[in-house]
């Protein structure tokens, strides 16, 4: 395609092969077994990383260095000081080590470069959001029980979590989660997908320079099935943090039934961006090229669909394709580039199958609507693609196609708009433009999601609950109502002095 912005490679010296190991009980371990998997980047074809790839033996040893280490007490019952102390040094090594763990993080995913950068600098100040949460955290006091008695309620950290993360963002999910459940005093055993092991391992050095103890974090690599399966179902787990997709979460909450673990859950989303005729229409045109291009568009936060009202739909939709072809797609490595590599070439041709039922099913392909190849990297790649006349019954507009594939939609009514956004299996985000603020607040009261963007898309702060209502989870992480998952309740009950009078009838 001659009228898109694509940046070829350029000159690269990559980096040596990343070797990974499991980090169990404070030393880092090849497996039993003595079997490996390699990740191949999906931009450059080269093998980035070989990992050990982990069986049921290693998620046991975690498991039982995890449940150790927070029987013992070194950090369950560490104070609060203490952990934020740790806290702290992690996010400062995370800002020294930006350049080293980014370029990995590329590499394995084919995302651009400057992304990588945003999320793992950007991943410091969840870990120092959570070290202000370590020191600050309280329960409640009573004493309105009357004269003799007081009451406490206590947080306890809820025990041993098991974290599963996905590929999409590994470094900043395992930072939503990980700092939060060690800010309570929780042990950990993490698995990080097999497509992006490296840089947690990363982060797990850091985690080691930074003092905290063996065996209070502990990392698997290794399949979902056995690690993930195990860290799932194990009696001696009290929780599974997941983020990945829908139907994985369903298959970890119906196993983790089994020992009644809490379970919190981050999953897919299909989530619309909704623009009415009074919207400042150059901001929402920005927004939702970047909702749908950013991370490649395999972002569970991605606005691939767009609800436009029908008085403004075909302007709105060229100043999307307009924008759509200035965005720079291409070598992940470019500082410049926008848009990088697709995970799997599996993934690109799902894909691709999604834009091609659309097509057989009467909608427009209005930009794109193929893989693309780029020069000097192969044709790991999708086009820029922007679909119209898609209505809402079409697979393209449930799914999550998670690509750089938009779907526009129309209404007519603020009513209508919003029976559209709420017709769906998920509810993780939505956005409204309008520079009504009736329109606004309306729409973020009747959206059935957990967040809703106005005038904007994809803020998000260390302060600010996360997570999704129906099928895209259960569950908050960050901010406040994201830390208070990771604990347990305690409630004690005291009388002071003597004033029991006796159930038992006295002789
Ligand atoms: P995935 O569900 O395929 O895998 C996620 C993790 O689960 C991986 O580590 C995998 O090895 C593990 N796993 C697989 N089978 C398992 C099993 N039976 N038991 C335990 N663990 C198992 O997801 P993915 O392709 O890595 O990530 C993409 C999905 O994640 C998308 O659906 C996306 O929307 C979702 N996601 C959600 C959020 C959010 O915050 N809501 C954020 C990022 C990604």
């Amino acid at each position: 395609m001659k009228d898109i912005t694509i940046n070829p490679a350029i000159p690269f010296d990559l980096p040596p092969l990343f070797v990974g190991q499991h980090l169990i009980d404070g030393t880092w371990q090849d497996s039993a077994s003595g079997e490996t998997f390699e990740r191949r980047s999906p931009s450059h074809g080269h093998i980035v990383s070989r990992s050990a790839t982990g069986g049921e033996v290693e998620a046991e040893a975690a498991i039982q260095a995890a449940r150790k280490a927070f029987d013992s007490g070194v950090w369950s019952r560490a104070s609060g000081k203490e952990r934020a102390a740790v806290l702290l040094k992690v996010a400062d090594l995370i800002e020294q080590n930006v350049d080293r763990i980014a370029l990995i993080e590329t590499l394995e995913s084919g995302k651009p470069i400057s992304q990588s950068k945003g999320e793992v600098g950007g991943a410091a100040d969840l870990w120092r959001y959570a070290a202000s949460l370590a020191r600050s955290t309280h329960g409640d006091s009573h004493n309105t029980l009357g004269a003799d008695m007081m009451g406490v309620v206590l947080k306890e950290p809820i025990g041993v979590v098991s974290i599963i993360t996905p590929w999409n963002f590994p470094f900043w999910i395992l930072s939503q989660k990980l700092p939060f459940a060690l800010a309570a005093g929780c042990t950990v055993v993490v698995k990080p997908s097999e497509m992006t092991p490296s840089t947690t391992l990363m982060l797990g050095e850091l985690l080691v320079e930074a003092g905290l103890p063996a065996g209070v974090c502990n990392i698997v690599l290794g399949y979902g099935v056995p690690v993930g399966s195990l860290m799932s179902t194990h009696e001696s787990v009290d929780m599974v943090s997941f983020t990945g997709s829908t139907a994985v979460g369903k298959t970890i909450s119906a196993v983790a039934s089994h020992t009644l673990k809490k379970v919190a859950l981050e999953l897919g989303g299909k989530n619309p961006q909704v623009i009415f005729p009074d919207a400042d229409l150059d901001a929402a045109a920005d927004a939702v090229v970047f909702g749908v291009y950013f991370n490649v568009g395999q972002c569970c936060n991605s606005s691939s669909r767009i609800i436009v009202h029908e008085d403004i739909a075909i302007d709105f939709r060229e100043r999307v394709v307009a924008l759509s072809r200035k965005v720079k797609f291409g070598d992940p490595l470019d500082p410049t580039t926008q848009v990088g590599a697709i995970v799997t070439p599996e993934h690109n041709s799902k894909i691709d199958s999604y834009v091609k039922q659309a097509q057989a099913s009467g909608a427009t392909v209005d930009l794109g609507g193929e893989p693309l190849e780029v020069e000097g990297l192969g044709d790991q790649f999708y086009q820029p693609t922007v679909i119209s006349d898609v209505s809402p019954d079409m697979p393209i507009a449930r799914d999550e196609v998670f690509g750089p594939v938009l779907s526009v939609l129309t209404f007519k009514t603020l009513d209508e708009a919003i029976t559209l956004t709420n017709d769906s299996a998920y509810g993780l985000s939505a956005g409204v433009w309008s520079e009504n603020v009736h329109t606004c607040l309306e729409f973020a009261r009747r959206a059935e999601t957990g967040t809703v963007w106005t005038n904007t898309w994809m803020d998000g702060f260390p302060e600010v609950a996360f997570g999704g209502f129906k099928q895209s989870g259960q569950g908050r992480e960050i901010g406040r109502y994201g830390f208070e998952e990771f604990f347990e309740v305690k409630s004690v009950v005291m009388r002071i002095g003597n004033s029991r009078a006796p159930w038992v009838p006295q002789d």
